[in-house]
């Protein structure tokens, strides 16, 4: 049989592993991005549990496994009545908890990964059509022919609208993610979480003396007011001295899960099949997860010699992966709502988070849920 062909449209975390992984099969790979962008880096920080960093693992260089910043432990506090208290660690005595890398390097690895194969076709153009009827690209009045084709093109394309349509779950927080690279002098090896009044604050240490700060707080900020409340609660609560941020950039935080992803051959993933709340630095894990088994259904129909084209392939791997995907999502809305500081709540709220780090048992399934999700 003539070797199949998976086209990749989108050159973000999506697009860049779903090629790596993919490339590692039986298959020829194009993969459409722009390639050359220099403006508007990534400037977000992922972190990634055990599992996937193993995932990971497999496709990387050792050299390159040195650039993830590996942490112990996270330690939770929160904001009641205008004092922040620590009320909940996670550790992991014997391994990792996980492990944390920028954006950018991890797209660099990737990249460097999907040249080196020669199995991928890079086009360094974006895609503004895709006719799912007759399973093609339309490139310049040209047609590309693909057997499956995988739009990793994120939330905000037109093309990944007019694909899913209306039909979804969603719930507006009416929220604005902040990121920025914060430098220091002081040592901060491990990451830790703020519940402040305002939104959840994540420290997450990429060096000794450099962390990524993501802050979700209401749309209403105006960005020279989140600089200084962020440097404040820095030196206040976090007790850096001396914290310069970098570029602060923002993400508006929306809870979108597209009931339809894949329309004949084509399969929407990444952010624009899903976003979750950043807030537990999920949103990654879960598609690495999704491209795991998408690898491993596809591995599996090669090796008894069956088309992906016109098969039962994708529905097979939405039906795998949806409601997994959706209650991670709407579990981290309750745990949002629930941080989100209400007066009436607040007596009911010191009550139980008293002795919730005594649950050692309760700690133990959420590490091992946020390590390799909930049905494994
Ligand atoms: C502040 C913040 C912090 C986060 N932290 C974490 C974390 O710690 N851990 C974690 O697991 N997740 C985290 N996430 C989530 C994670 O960043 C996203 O899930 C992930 O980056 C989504 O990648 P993507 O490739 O699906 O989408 P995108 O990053 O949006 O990439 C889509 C790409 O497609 C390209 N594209 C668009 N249209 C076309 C076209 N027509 N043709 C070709 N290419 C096109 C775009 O240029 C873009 O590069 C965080 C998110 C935010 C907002």
């Amino acid at each position: 049989m003539k070797k199949q062909k998976v086209c990749i449209v989108g050159d973000g975390l999506t697009g860049l592993l779903s090629a790596v992984a993919l490339g590692e099969l039986d298959l020829n790979i194009e993969i459409f991005g722009n390639f050359t962008k220099i403006k508007d880096p990534d400037i977000r920080t992922t972190a990634l549990s055990p599992a996937s960093f193993n995932f990971l693992l497999k496709f990387i260089e050792k050299k390159h496994s040195k650039l993830f910043w590996p942490c112990k432990k996270i330690d939770l506090f929160n904001e009641i009545d205008g004092k922040v208290n620590f009320f909940m660690d996670f550790k992991n005595n014997r391994n990792n908890l996980m492990y944390i890398i920028q954006n950018i390097q991890l797209k660099k690895i990737l990249l460097d990964r999907i040249k080196q194969n020669k199995k991928i076709k890079i086009f360094n153009t974006r895609i503004k059509k895709i006719d799912e009827k007759s399973s093609s690209i339309i490139l310049n009045n040209k047609k590309i022919n693909f057997d499956c084709a995988l739009l990793c093109i994120g939330r905000n394309s037109n093309i990944t609208q007019s694909f899913v349509g209306k039909r979804k779950i969603s719930d507006n927080f009416n929220e604005i993610a902040y990121t920025s690279m914060v430098r220091h002098n002081d040592i901060i090896t491990q990451p830790k979480q703020y519940f402040f009044q305002e939104g959840p604050m994540a420290i997450l240490p990429i060096n000794k003396k450099e962390f990524s700060l993501v802050w979700s707080i209401s749309k209403k900020n105006d960005v020279k007011t989140v600089k200084k409340t962020i440097t404040n609660k820095l030196v206040k609560y976090v007790f850096v001295k001396n914290p310069k941020l970098l570029k602060l950039e923002s993400f508006p935080i929306i809870f979108n899960f597209n009931s339809n992803l894949s329309r004949k051959n084509v399969l929407v993933m990444g952010e624009g099949a899903y976003s979750v709340h950043p807030l537990a630095g999920q949103g990654f894990n879960l598609i690495l997860r999704d491209i795991k088994e998408l690898q491993s259904l596809i591995k599996n129909n090669l090796s008894l010699g069956l088309q992906i084209k016109d098969s039962f392939l994708l529905k097979k791997f939405i039906k795998s992966r949806k409601p997994e995907n959706l209650l991670f999502g709407m579990s981290l809305n309750l745990v949002h709502k629930f941080f989100k500081s209400n007066n009436i709540m607040n007596p009911m709220k010191k009550r139980i988070m008293k002795d919730l780090n005594k649950f050692e048992f309760l700690k133990k399934i959420s590490l091992n849920i946020s390590n390799k999700g909930i049905f494994s």
